[in-house]
């Protein structure tokens, strides 16, 4: 049984100092610190020789001292220790500073294991303050992610007072021992301090398969908590009468992700589904053709958008698609006045409007509906797992459809969304003209303003995109996009109507300048990455990046997406003059393909999974030791594992999964702390 003061302070060692320290690392518990595992390992079990290919690499040696080791002293509080040592390819020079209690210890024509960086060249080595261990010393030493005042070897000191206060193994015996998987006491044990390789082995297999286990119950515990009866049944699908009013036939895709989606909401069971779709392939139509049909059925539709400005671009689309059928919409956001908010909710509550649009935070946390019947949640990667559930705790159980134009890999979107069932558009819209990418160096500007003159002149409307500037980054070269604007308006672009939009104009100037781009009256728009998400004016045909090495693959790709959504031929270009080796290849992607699921791909290859799925990208738990990408196969087997489990013990009553349940609720408590 664990104790119950789990703090780190009752660690030896450990005061008050030393606790912020590990703070600073995010370990505040015994548990925590257990599970910093180490990010490497200093295997002294396996010395290579000292001529062999080790140069720049941290390595381990063995070798006899060949001189007594000689103090040198350099200054007031600074000596050297020198000493040369030697194995059979050869002699090492080894230097360290101001451990006189070290060089007493040390005897010429004795053998000891030094493991530092090699350094040096063909003919000579080198090894600067390595750390020695006598030559019959074995294992592998813990090498952690430390902190400015918190070495390595302080942090395996308290690992090492920690590992008899074990916490409860989460994994079942009977499902462990069926699954071949050591004790979580062996496991911890030999992640810190493995006597050898394959007691390392068996301690990683086990703790991700532990790791990816927990995930994927949680998930599993999530969408249970969703799969309650629903109130609203929809009696009837008016898909039909909706897309006779539309402007354009909807696409083949299109019409499956409704027929999928309407098949849900003619049932008792609250849909809980992912729209994936690229870029401009037509997610909005999708959900106002669900709206529809939720308000002839009687039910209150809400949409919800990560900014204000998709929100009042949302709001505009739906207000020109439903309201000539009787829909009543209204748009709530932080910039709606406050009497205006009210009688919005108030309407909301007592069941007068049908439709609201707005803004995420807003929403959850606001308003009451009288009859709920379906939750649409647009770009949702920028929302986390938790606040998808927390307005299933909404109402009456409301039917829910999340809309993501981030393509990931089919093995990971079954994990990420796993709790959801999932709908592809996997077909742009007729008519779509592909877009023409071009990278080129900075020493082109003048061409390119020329090129989207051009644009202009045709009648079309275009974006230059500046990086973000951060306060104190002044001296980098980049210009704001602020300064951008003035030069262009005042200078190149003179003759035309420019406007500029970033993050940190009043909501209403934003909302300004949007409707003026939207109406045409801006031709030209300078913008920050505020228009990354979702913007659609289909005249807009030219888009310009500057400093394009700045952006990420996905990022850029969605700044695309932003034209190409109307008859017009459009072109990209990204400017920039960087020459290393990242930045080459992501534009040469872009220019290659504009594939949303290739692009993803090739991200996820130049990121590595971490950082592609970075947080806040999609919410989840953050992984300590597993990796989506890579484990595979133990992720099917611990996700059959879980389904297996609840199946048996939904609840996870039993007194066996207490420890399992209470690990659950930790691993997710961040997000259903939201
Ligand atoms: P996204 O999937 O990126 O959210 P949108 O829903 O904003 O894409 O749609 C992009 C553009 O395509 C919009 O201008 C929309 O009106 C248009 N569109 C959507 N569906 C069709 C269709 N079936 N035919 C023609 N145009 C369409
Ligand atoms: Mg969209």
């Amino acid at each position: 049984m664990a104790e119950t003061d789990r703090s780190i302070r009752q660690l030896k060692g450990v005061g008050e100092k030393r606790a912020a320290l590990f703070c600073k690392l995010g370990i505040d518990s015994v548990d925590a610190l257990l599970r910093h595992y180490p990010r490497d390992y200093k295997d002294w079990s396996h010395p290579c020789p000292v001529f062999s290919d080790n140069l720049e690499r941290v390595c381990c040696v063995r070798v006899k001292l060949l001189t007594p080791v000689r103090a040198h002293y350099i200054r007031q509080g600074m000596t050297l220790y020198r000493f040369t040592a030697a194995d059979a390819s050869g002699p090492v020079t080894v230097t360290f500073f101001n451990t006189r209690f070290l060089a007493t210890r040390l005897h010429a024509g004795e053998t000891y294991l030094l493991c530092g960086k090699m350094i040096g060249g063909p003919t000579r080595r080198e090894l600067a303050s390595p750390e020695i261990q006598p030559a019959d010393f074995t294992g592998m030493q813990p090498v952690y992610r430390t902190t400015a005042g918190l070495s390595s070897r302080q942090i395996e000191a308290t690992v090492r007072a920690a590992l008899p206060h074990l916490p409860d193994d989460p994994l079942p015996d009977r499902l462990r021992e069926e699954e071949g998987l050591c004790t979580l006491r062996e496991a911890l044990f030999n992640i810190h301090f493995p006597p050898d390789e394959a007691a390392l082995s068996r301690a990683r297999k086990r703790l991700i398969f532990e790791e990816l286990f927990l995930l994927q119950a949680g998930l599993l515990c999530l969408r249970q908590k969703t799969e309650a009866r629903t109130a609203a049944v929809f009696s009837e699908d008016f898909t039909a009468e909706f897309a006779a009013a539309l402007p354009f036939a909807l696409t083949g895709a299109q019409r499956r992700a409704i027929g999928e989606c309407m098949a849900d909401l003619r049932r008792p069971r609250p849909m809980n589904r992912l729209l994936q779709g690229d870029v401009g392939s037509g997610k909005t139509a999708v959900a106002a053709a669900l709206c529809y049909s939720c308000a002839k059925n009687g039910f209150q539709a809400a949409v919800m958008a990560p900014t204000e400005l998709l929100a009042e671009q949302h709001y505009a689309t739906f207000s020109k698609l439903l309201s000539g059928a009787g829909v009543r919409v209204a748009l709530l956001t932080g910039s709606t006045p406050p009497a205006q908010k009210r009688k919005i909710k108030t309407a909301l509550a007592d069941g007068s409007l049908d439709l609201v649009i707005g803004t995420h935070a807003l929403i959850v946390e606001t308003v009451t509906f009288d009859r709920l019947g379906l939750v649409v949640t647009d770009e949702q990667h920028r929302f986390g797992v938790a606040q998808r559930a927390a307005l299933a705790a909404k109402g009456n159980n409301p039917h829910r459809l999340v809309m993501s134009a981030t393509p990931i890999p089919r093995t990971l979107a079954l994990m990420i969304y796993g709790e959801l069932d999932v709908s592809v558009i996997d077909e742009y819209p007729k008519g779509r003209q592909k877009i023409q990418s071009y990278a080129v160096s900075t020493a082109l500007r003048e061409r390119v303003y020329g090129f989207i003159k051009r644009h202009l002149d045709a009648g079309r409307q275009g974006y230059i995109i500046c990086p973000l500037v951060e306060e104190g980054e002044t001296d980098t070269g980049l210009v704001p996009a602020e300064t951008y604007y003035q030069n262009i308006a005042a200078g190149a672009f003179a003759n035309y109507r420019v406007g500029l939009l970033h993050g940190k104009l009043p909501p209403r100037e934003k909302d300004r300048v949007m409707r003026a781009f939207a109406a045409g009256e801006i031709q030209l728009l300078v913008a920050t990455t505020v228009i990354e998400v979702g913007i659609d004016v289909p005249n807009a045909a030219i888009l310009v990046v500057e400093n394009a090495e700045r952006f990420g693959l996905s990022q850029l790709h969605q700044l695309r997406g932003r034209i190409g959504r109307g008859q017009w031929a459009s072109s990209c270009v990204f400017l920039s003059d960087a020459r290393n080796e990242d930045a080459v290849y992501r534009l040469r992607t872009l220019c290659k393909t504009q594939d949303g699921f290739e692009i993803a791909q090739a991200d996820l290859k130049l990121r590595g999974p971490g950082d592609f799925l970075g947080r806040r990208q999609h919410g989840l738990p953050e992984l300590k030791i597993a990796d989506l990408t890579t484990d595979l196969d133990l992720m099917q087997r611990a996700g059959a594992r879980a389904k297996a489990l609840l199946r048996a013990d939904p609840t996870l009553q039993k007194p066996e999964h207490a420890a399992l349940a209470r690990e659950i609720e930790r691993m997710f408590s961040e997000n259903f702390s939201t």
